[in-house]
C-alpha cells in the first residue's frame, strides 16, 4: 500500500514537471504557427504543383531542383520543346512510330535543368514526382546534381514487351546513380504525420490547387 502511494506522489510530481514544461513551450511558441510545411514537403509539392502544367493525357510528371542554399534554381514539367505547339504534336502513342509522343517530349527533368537560373547547378538535389529515365539520368549527372528524391516508381505496363524496356530503363538509371555514389538516391518519404495536404484556394476561386502527398 505504501509503495503504491509512493509510485503514484512520484507519478503526480512528474506530471507536474511536464504541465510546467509544456506550459514554458506554449509560451515561447505562442506566436508560431504549429503545422507548416517542411522544406521536403514544399520542394516535393513544388514539383507536383509544376507538373499540373503539363498537357500529357497519362503522365504529368513535375521536377524542382534545389540548391545548398535551399534556394530554388529551376522547375521544370514534361512537355513539347520550345516553339512546338502542343496542338500540332502529338500526345498519345499513336499508330505509327512518328505519332508517338516520346519522340517529341521533353521531361520533366530535362526541363528543369535547362530552365535553371544559375549558372552552375553541381552539388544540387532534384526533387521530382516520378522515377527517372535512363536519359534523364544521363542529364542529372552531366549537370552535376548529387541527389535525386524521387515521389513514385513508374506503373508498369501491361505489355510484357514493354514492361521489360521499362524495367530496364529504371536499372540503368540506378546503375549509373549507384555507380561510384554519382548520385545520391531515395524514396521521399512523408515525415509529417498523417497525409499532407496542399491546398491554395483564394476567396473568389480564381485559383484554385490542391496536392495531397
Ligand atoms: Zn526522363
Amino acid at each position: 500500500m505504501g509503495k503504491t502511494n509512493k509510485s503514484s506522489s512520484k507519478a503526480q510530481k512528474r506530471k507536474r514537471i511536464q504541465d510546467t514544461q509544456r506550459k514554458e513551450t506554449k509560451v515561447k511558441s505562442s506566436d508560431r504557427r504549429k503545422w507548416h510545411l517542411e522544406w521536403e514537403e514544399y520542394f516535393m509539392a513544388l514539383a507536383f504543383l509544376s507538373a499540373q502544367r503539363s498537357k500529357d493525357p497519362k503522365t504529368k510528371v513535375g521536377a524542382c531542383i534545389v540548391n545548398k542554399d535551399k534556394r530554388i534554381v529551376g522547375m521544370g514539367y514534361n512537355g513539347m520543346p520550345n516553339n512546338c505547339k502542343d496542338e500540332d504534336f502529338p500526345w498519345g502513342k499513336g499508330q505509327t512510330a512518328e505519332d508517338n509522343k516520346h519522340l517529341y517530349v521533353c521531361h520533366a527533368e530535362l526541363n528543369a535543368v535547362v530552365n535553371k537560373i544559375q549558372a552552375d547547378i553541381r552539388g544540387c538535389r532534384m526533387y521530382v514526382t516520378l522515377f527517372p529515365c535512363n536519359e534523364c539520368a544521363k542529364i542529372i549527372i552531366q549537370s552535376g546534381i548529387e541527389e535525386v528524391i524521387y515521389y513514385k516508381m513508374p506503373d508498369m505496363p501491361a505489355d510484357k514487351t514493354k514492361a521489360e524496356e521499362k524495367t530496364e530503363k529504371i536499372k540503368a538509371t540506378q546503375k549509373m546513380f549507384q555507380y561510384k555514389n554519382i548520385v545520391k538516391l531515395r524514396e521521399y518519404e512523408n515525415k509529417q504525420e498523417g497525409e499532407t495536404v496542399f491546398k491554395i484556394e483564394t476567396k473568389d476561386s480564381k485559383c484554385r490547387v490542391m496536392i495531397s502527398l
